[in-house]
């Protein structure tokens, strides 16, 4: 029988209220943040002098540091001065290619979770996917959680309403979590993926094919709108400014149908080619990507830069409607999830993350508003309330520990004294070891 979440969140809390402290003792595997702020992401608030108790997996315990009793054994970590966040989550991000070896996945992964992203969206499916999905959630592996869109719905894969219901059914037999829209689908072909995914329960999300339109995603139920596709198109603002009223109207439509949007800014923004090569060149973690990749994201850039029509003054002013659209979309209370595209060109696992808040926060976003896109949010879209996405009692023990305060300052997010995943603690130390053998190699 499979128990409800909110059951065992129930169970959970009930029991971190009620159990008295020798419960707590009899199980080997807690650990205790002692005297740590807690910042919960339920409210924009921290709660100092906290010790969170974590056990089986959970957060067994939370309380004023003098209250809680630490359960004989527990691996004792020191709060004093550090910051408890919820684990982040990467919305759009990626498994390393196809036929990559076991050591390519274990590091690509490592890159996630040494900067703190628990969860990973996975936005193109290929075979194997789900048995590394199955192995991180056993923890034979090591890596964020991930839900995982299928093999990619477009031209080339769907051309008619039968290709997208058979696939949109095959999909959903195979145990993948999401449909992965690419541009190139044809709108009745679209239109029958959309009813069939209604039909046998799964969302599809990604990209907007120019034959269905942005406001006809939305309507229909695309659950994401990622990379803020369309929306530039929709509001002719692919050269001059934003038309302010036709924003507000799409914004609404947005919010309307409870579409999220994944803005993944500064992938964007290299991809339009809005930033100077010598900007990305210059990425400290790069040092964790093979060679030969670096070497190609750079000619990819260089070619598309260096293409006849290339106008890097249209470009920018294209990367400053992005930020005027991705402000409008997170004031009118459309749901904004984080995400960064990675592994992808100057986009590296984890270490994007730091760029894209930075990115956000250029945009006009509050520290507040950015956590939440990569925590509370994340779990209110796949439906983990309370789960995840929040430090309280009974959430999965997916956690950071960070050495500022990231609602003062969000570069604080960068300055990490450690990771738990799925209950597993990663000292700065141990993650830092790991990290300097990744930059040495050999990996090419
Ligand atoms: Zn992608």
């Amino acid at each position: 029988m499979k128990i409800p979440i909110s059951l065992l969140c129930a169970a959970a809390c009930a029991l971190a209220i009620l159990a008295p402290p020798s419960a707590a003792a009899q199980a080997p595997d807690a650990t205790a943040f002692v005297n740590v702020t807690v910042v919960p992401m339920d409210a924009e608030r921290v709660i100092p002098g906290q010790t969170v108790v974590v056990q089986g997996g959970r957060v067994a315990a939370i309380g004023p540091a003098a209250q809680i009793n630490v359960p004989p054994g527990a691996v004792k970590i020191d709060g004093a001065g550090r910051f408890l966040i919820p684990g982040l989550a990467e919305m759009h991000g990626h498994n390393p290619p196809p036929g990559s070896s076991d050591e390519t996945v274990a590091r690509t992964y490592f890159l996630y979770v040494a900067n703190g992203v628990t969860f990973v969206r996975s936005m193109l499916g290929w075979d194997g996917q789900i048995e590394l999905r199955e192995k991180v959630r056993r923890g034979e592996l090591l890596g964020p959680r991930l839900y995982l869109a299928g093999p990619s719905f477009n031209g080339g894969t769907v051309k008619t309403p039968a290709d997208a219901i058979q696939r949109v059914r095959d999909q959903k037999k195979q145990g993948w979590d999401l449909l992965k829209v690419h541009p190139g689908v044809p709108r009745a072909a679209y239109d029958a993926m959309a009813r069939t995914a209604d039909e046998v329960g799964i969302d599809y999300a990604g990209h907007v094919p120019a034959d269905v339109g942005l406001a006809h995603a939305i309507a229909t139920g695309q659950r994401t709108i990622d990379h803020l596709d369309g929306y530039a198109e929709h509001l002719g603002a692919t050269a001059g400014p934003v038309d302010a009223a036709k924003l507000a109207d799409i914004v609404r439509l947005t919010r309307g149908h409870g579409a999220g949007v994944v803005p993944t800014m500064v992938l964007w923004d290299t991809i339009i080619g809005a930033h100077d090569l010598s900007t990305l060149l210059a990425f400290g973690e790069l040092k964790y990507m093979p060679a030969q990749t670096v070497a190609g994201w750079t000619s990819n850039y260089e070619k598309r830069t260096g293409a006849s029509g290339f106008n890097a003054a249209a470009a920018k002013q294209v990367a400053a409607n992005r930020r005027s659209i991705l402000k409008a979309l997170s004031d009118g209370g459309v749901e904004i999830l984080f995400g960064t595209d990675s592994p992808q060109e100057f986009s590296v696992p984890g270490f994007s993350i730091h760029r894209e808040m930075q990115a956000m926060r250029a945009a006009g976003l509050s520290n507040y508003v950015i956590l939440a896109s990569a925590t509370r949010n994340v779990a209110e879209h796949i439906g983990e309330k309370g789960e995840t996405g929040t430090v309280t009692p009974g959430s999965r023990a997916d956690l950071v520990l960070l050495k500022g305060n990231p609602l003062e300052d969000i570069g604080n997010i960068a300055r990490q004294a450690g990771v738990m995943v799925n209950g597993r603690w990663l000292s700065e130390q141990e993650i830092n070891k790991r990290l300097a053998a990744i930059a040495a190699g050999p990996w090419n």
